[in-house]
């Protein structure tokens, strides 16, 4: 029989006092305020007259300093007062503030002074109607400016909140043309996926509290995370796990802890992952754990992340399912929090692909990072869900789940998020495994060509710096290879073979 136990609880008064979420200032990232300052004059002086004239103004997001001094600070764009969606920017500053240049979705100037010709009742309306959740209602409108491709529209942002028919909650965005009153483009804010795993990763060591007489699953060394027990529940955070022994499940599905220990390893590994592979303190880099949810609804096969929460949820699955506990999963389902605070990868679209394969690749390199012989790193995502032993998505050939694309072609961004990241996921093992058979699989190029992995190290710090330092909210496919490719120089030069793998990688999954 399998346990999951804690080892060397935690009980000393300093640490109890952490039981809660540590303060932000635990090894928060410093963030400036004057490279704020100075990449907004920076980015003005070198992007014409349109920046100022425009009456644009920004605010910051957060700011990434590599360990020679270049700055990096990614700005959220308003104009006349309003938000502008997709034109979110990267500054760039060397040392010594110099400008090493920008990365921005879009950099189109907004109208001056457009005007809404349909209501905010009639986008509601429109909104509500685009929801296919069992229960709805309108939880927020918001006037912005949406940019893409082809310029800038007054659209209307309507979050739509409610639950689907199978329990997972809504938080659908809406946008809805200002002029027109129609649907330009929608997606959720809760990111459910179809992972999943079990009680599977053995006897483990997880963080606990000691609070009293009893030992709280919290973990002060990681942010204050905690892990909740939601027994069927849909809302809230249910009852916090304690145990007065210090063991947390054992191993079978009757002792309703040991999907809470699950879930605990998972983001205990993740933190981990995250910590000691890019240095990252927590989601939001500011040292604060999220939290876990377990035991969500009744026969729920799903898990998802919601930023509004700042939380993870796991079901325990229906017919033919476990609990979707899995260490894939919860890398999964930690990672859309942190593209969230970094590249914020809209979850339409091929940007919306980007953001699920982002997912699988850190929830991959998080099931390799734990080591764990219950459960053995694999390109494999969910491998552990389904009672068959089917895996939801294969990074080698992810068409070999029927439904997500191998290769880059137009009618990619036409496709769900969790096929159109197919793309980036056969990119992703091309560059850290290679193509052809291995003990991993068997990846086809898409152009007949030969690729020689440089491993998931050196694949996973590329991945990373392109997301947190050149991708944002729009980033497409075409994005994604130039952002690879600053990341790729940066790390390794650009006349590096890691840098000539980036580019034949995606030029194996048709990305030019
Ligand atoms: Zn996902």
């Amino acid at each position: 029989m399998r346990r999951t136990t804690l080892l060397g609880g935690l009980a000393t008064a300093a640490l109890l006092a952490a039981a809660g979420t540590l303060p932000a200032t635990a090894s928060a990232a410093p963030v400036s305020t004057d490279a704020f300052t100075r990449a907004v004059a920076q980015l003005k002086a070198h992007s014409g007259s349109a920046l100022v004239a425009d009456g644009q103004s920004f605010t910051l997001k957060n700011v990434q300093t590599d360990a020679d001094g270049t700055e990096h600070v990614r700005l959220n764009r308003y104009a006349d007062g309003l938000p502008v969606l997709g034109g979110d920017t990267v500054v760039h500053l060397g040392k010594g503030n110099t400008w090493k240049g920008a990365s921005q979705s879009l950099a189109a100037a907004p109208t001056r002074g457009a005007k809404a010709r349909v209501s905010a009742a009639t986008a509601g309306r429109v909104a509500l109607a685009a929801s296919t959740a069992a229960t709805r209602r309108v939880d927020g409108t918001q006037l912005v400016h949406d940019a893409d491709a082809a310029g800038t529209t007054l659209a209307y942002e309507v979050v739509v909140g409610g639950a689907y028919a199978d329990g997972t909650p809504s938080e659908l965005h809406v946008l809805v043309d200002a002029t027109t009153g129609k649907v330009r483009d929608s997606w959720e804010g809760v990111q459910r996926d179809g992972t999943g795993n079990t009680f599977h990763s053995g006897t483990v060591t997880v963080g606990s509290t000691l609070s009293g007489s009893t030992y709280q699953l919290a973990d002060a060394t990681r942010g204050g995370h905690k892990t909740y027990d939601l027994n069927g529940g849909t809302s809230g955070t249910g009852t916090l796990v304690t145990s007065a022994s210090n063991v947390f499940g054992d191993g079978t599905l009757a002792n309703r802890q040991t999907a809470a220990a699950d879930a605990a390893y998972g983001a205990q590994e993740t933190w981990d992952f995250y910590k000691n592979t890019f240095g990252r303190n927590g989601i939001r880099n500011d040292g604060v754990g999220a939290y876990s949810r377990v035991h969500y609804s009744t026969n729920y096969a799903n898990a998802f992340w919601s930023d509004s929460c700042f939380c993870m949820t796991y079901g325990d699955g229906g017919s033919g399912w476990y609990p979707l506990t899995s260490l894939d999963v919860a890398g999964h389902e930690m990672t859309h929090g942190v593209t969230s605070n970094t590249a914020g990868l809209r979850y339409s679209g091929e940007s919306g692909g980007l953001n699920e394969a982002t997912s699988d690749i850190f929830g991959t390199l998080v099931e390799f990072y734990a080591a764990n012989s219950k459960d053995a790193g694999d390109y494999l995502i969910g491998e552990k869900l389904r009672t068959s032993g089917a895996p939801l998505r294969y990074m080698d050939k992810p068409s070999k789940d029927g439904a997500s694309a191998d290769c880059y072609s137009t009618r990619v961004k036409s496709l769900d998020v969790h096929y159109s990241s197919g793309v980036a996921n056969h990119f992703f093992y091309l560059l850290a495994v290679g193509s052809g058979s291995s003990a991993y699989g068997n990846s086809p190029t898409c152009n007949g060509s030969t690729v020689t992995g440089i491993g998931n190290a050196k694949a996973g710090a590329i991945w990373y710096r392109a997301l947190t330092t050149y991708m944002t909210s729009r980033t497409d496919y075409a994005g994604a290879r130039a952002a690879t490719l600053s990341a790729a120089a940066d790390l390794y030069g650009s006349g590096s073979a890691e840098y000539t793998t980036v580019a034949a990688a995606w030029s194996a999954v048709s990305v030019n």
